[in-house]
């Protein structure tokens, strides 16, 4: 997200209220999602008065440093289209630029990001931003489909970690099958998945769930599972379709038959209107509100409906390639992109399991 510098302090402000509020209110989740909406449109509302001539400040940047991924999901919109990944010590050159710029929290997804050496790459960038780069305060998240993570690397990064998100579209081994969520016809997603939850609790990690609704799993009841899973988030995704990614002419995928409708998707919602931690996000949610950087740190910009890359930014800087990022800032608010990400701010009860 890109946030001008006289609002960061405001941010803080705001972070701090939020913190409180998460603390005391922490099993009224719904009551806590309509305090996120004030904090957006109090956030919005700032920034509209801002000067158009202040530098824009990468608040939370999602890193696909890798194309590359084990699995084959049909509906996937980050597809296998290069196997480039840059040399580390310039993936942090590029991390110290962005910290510089007022980076306070960095996901790392891809692909698959446990695919680089069994997640050693990412694990040394994720150090690097946590000792290196400690006087910037950046809260690390990863996004993984899980099933590649060991316990070792647990041991030696996890420490360094805030929050995990494992991929999960169905608890069901054929419908896993049929989406192309496995390695293999012995992969056990599912068990995996139980086994990253442990670690996490184990580590200290915060532990999220993320869902893509789609045509094969529109139906499935998840509530028992997520019950006994208890992540600190469930993020549900509408199958979302990508021009030059998932669907359309050179696409690797063709994500059609996995779509769903509006109407669908608020049907699986409706079904799940008691899991407290459900943080869903549509299609409309989901466009121009995140600021993506793909493995040559160049930001996509995803207006056009496809994802058209900006410059490097380790070739023109950070302001010159936010300028190309088609980045959204009051979506990203008023999907609720602000929250609670680190997890010195998070209880106990959230961390274990
Ligand atoms: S696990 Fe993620 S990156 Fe890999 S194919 Fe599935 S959606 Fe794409």
């Amino acid at each position: 997200m890109a946030i001008s510098a006289t609002n960061m302090q405001l941010l803080k402000i705001m972070e701090s209220v939020w913190n409180v509020v998460c603390r005391g209110l922490a099993s009224v989740v719904t009551a806590l999602m309509g305090v996120t909406g004030v904090v957006a449109a109090t956030v919005v509302a700032w920034n509209r008065t801002a000067s158009v001539d202040e530098p824009a400040v990468p608040l939370s940047v999602n890193y696909h440093f890798t194309r590359q991924c084990n699995y084959s999901c049909g509906f996937c919109f980050h597809t296998a289209k290069t196997s480039f990944v840059l040399p580390l010590d310039e993936a942090k050159r590029g991390l110290t630029m962005l910290a510089e710029a007022g980076m306070k929290k960095l996901n790392f997804s891809g692909g698959e990001p446990f695919v680089r050496d069994g997640g050693r790459f990412m694990g040394e960038l994720i150090k690097y931003c946590k000792t290196e780069l400690r006087w910037a305060g950046i809260s690390i998240s990863i996004v993984s489909n899980g099933s590649l993570i060991q316990e070792k690397w647990m041991r030696q990064y996890g420490e360094h970690v805030d929050m995990l998100a494992v991929s999960c579209d169905s608890f069901n081994a054929d419908t896993n099958r049929m989406i192309g969520r496995q390695q293999g016809a012995r992969t056990d997603h599912v068990a995996k998945l139980y086994q990253v939850r442990e670690w996490c609790g184990q580590h200290k990690i915060a532990f999220k769930i993320n869902t893509v609704v789609n045509t094969y799993n529109v139906n499935e009841l998840f509530a028992e599972h997520i019950d006994r899973l208890r992540p600190v988030r469930w993020k549900v995704f509408q199958c979302l379709l990508l021009e030059g990614e998932n669907a359309g002419e050179g696409a690797l995928r063709n994500a059609a038959r996995f779509y769903v409708t509006d109407e669908e998707f608020n049907g699986f919602l409706r079904r799940h209107a008691e899991v407290q931690m459900l943080v869903p996000e549509n299609n409309n949610a989901m466009r121009d509100s995140y600021l993506i950087l793909d493995e040559y740190m160049r930001f996509l910009n995803c207006r056009n409906g496809k994802k058209e890359p900006s410059a490097s930014l380790l070739d023109v800087g950070v302001q010159h390639a936010l300028r190309g990022s088609g980045f959204d800032e009051q979506a990203f608010l008023e999907r609720g992109g602000v929250y609670l990400w680190s997890k010195q701010q998070m209880s106990k009860a959230e961390l274990e399991w």
